[in-house]
C-alpha cells in the first residue's frame, strides 16, 4: 500500500509540475489504424474491447476510476452502475459476450461485472474477480482454467499465466487472492490481485492479439503462443529498468520476441486516476516516466523489425494491424 500511496501522492504532487510529453510520440498517433471491419478501441488503462459487427469482447473495462484522494487514502470504492452505463453508450456498446479483467487490482476489475451485467456478457477471470462479481451480488464471473479455450463466435479467449508488475517491493502491490464475496464498497487496497494473465484473442478470420496488461512475466510461459499484434502494458516499466537495466529487453523478449508479434501498441500509460476517456496524455508521475520506458521500447522495435503504434483513445483501429 506504502508505494502505491506514494505513487499517488507523488503524481498529486508532481501533476502541476511537469506537462505531458505527448508531443515526442505524436507521430506515432495515427499509425494504427483505422477499420471499420474487426476493430479495436482502447479505452485507458488495459481497457480493450475488440469488435466484429455486433459481437464484442473486452478486456478489463475501468470506467468508475476513482480519483487520487481516493487512492491515496485507500478508500472504500465501488462500481458506479451509471458510469459504466455512460461509457457503454459514448462507445456504443450494448452487447458483449466476455469480459476479461488482466488481474483484479481495482484499476483492471473493479467495473468488470457490471459491464458484463450491462451487456448480457460474462466475467471471465480468476477466483478473485469471481469474489468482486459476487460481492455486488452479479454472480456473472466465471473461473478460467489457464490455457483453456473459451470460445465466443467470432473470438476465442485464451488465458496464460503471467505475472503483474513487481513494482512493490519485488512484488504486486496488494498481492493475495481472495475466495468469498468482497463486501461493498471495499477500500482500494482489498482489491488484491488474484494472479494475473496474458490475454489471447483470436479471431476467426482476423488474426489474433495478445493483452499483456501489466508489465511481468513468466518466463517461456508465451513460447508457445503466436499472436500478429501485442498490446503491451507499460505502466511502472521504466522504474523497474532504473532498478534493474535490462528489464524492459527481458520483458520484450518474452512477449513480443516470444509470440512473434510483429505490430506493438502499449498500454496502461495513462493517468488511472481520471476521468473516463478526458485524456491520452501520459501520466506526470516522478517514479515512472512512460516516455522513457518508451525510448527503449522504440529501439527494441527497430532492432525487431516491429511497428510500434500509439493507441488514439476511443478511436478504433484495426484488430490486429493492417
Ligand atoms: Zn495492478
Amino acid at each position: 500500500m506504502r508505494s502505491l500511496v506514494l505513487v499517488a501522492l507523488c503524481s498529486c504532487l508532481s501533476g502541476c509540475l511537469v506537462g505531458p510529453d505527448l508531443e515526442r510520440y505524436a507521430e506515432r498517433y495515427g499509425e494504427a489504424s483505422a477499420s471499420t471491419g474487426v476493430t479495436a478501441t482502447f479505452l485507458g488503462c488495459a481497457s480493450l474491447v475488440f469488435r466484429d459487427g455486433e459481437e464484442a469482447v473486452m478486456t478489463d473495462g475501468f470506467f468508475t476510476r476513482p480519483g487520487k484522494l481516493a487512492v491515496l487514502l485507500d478508500r472504500p470504492v465501488e462500481s458506479d452502475p451509471e458510469t459504466v452505463s455512460a461509457a457503454l453508450h459514448r462507445i456504443g456498446l450494448s452487447r458483449l459476450s466476455a469480459v476479461v479483467p488482466v488481474h483484479s487490482h481495482f484499476d483492471h476489475a473493479l467495473d468488470s461485472p457490471v459491464v458484463a451485467a450491462q451487456t448480457g456478457g460474462v466475467v471471465l477471470g480468476s477466483a478473485t474477480t469471481k469474489a468482486i462479481a459476487d460481492g455486488l451480488d452479479l454472480n456473472n464471473a466465471i473461473v478460467a482454467t489457464l490455457g483453456q479455450v473459451y470460445v465466443y463466435p467470432p473470438f476465442e479467449i485464451t488465458l496464460y499465466e503471467s505475472r503483474h508488475a513487481p513494482v512493490s517491493d519485488g512484488g504486486p502491490p496488494f498481492p493475495g487472492s481472495l475466495d468469498a464475496p468482497l463486501p461493498m464498497p471495499a477500500p482500494i487496497s482489498h482489491y488484491l490481485e488474484g494472479g494475473s494473465f496474458s490475454v489471447h484473442v483470436e479471431h476467426s478470420s482476423a488474426g489474433s492479439v495478445l493483452v499483456h496488461g501489466s508489465a511481468g512475466f513468466v518466463t517461456g510461459a508465451l513460447d508457445d503462443v503466436r499472436a500478429d499484434a501485442v498490446y503491451l502494458g507499460i505502466g511502472g516499466l521504466s522504474s523497474l529498468e532504473e532498478g534493474e537495466p535490462g528489464t524492459i529487453e527481458r520483458y520484450w523478449n518474452e512477449v513480443v520476441v516470444a509470440t512473434g508479434a510483429k505490430i506493438v501498441r502499449p498500454i496502461h500509460h495513462d493517468d488511472f486516476t481520471r476521468p473516463f476517456g478526458s485524456e491520452r496524455a501520459f501520466p506526470t508521475w516522478i517514479f515512472d516516466d512512460p516516455a522513457d520506458s518508451l525510448d527503449v521500447i522504440e529501439k527494441l522495435a527497430e532492432r525487431d523489425g516491429v511497428r510500434l503504434e500509439m493507441l488514439p483513445m476511443l478511436e478504433p483501429v484495426s484488430f490486429a494491424g493492417p
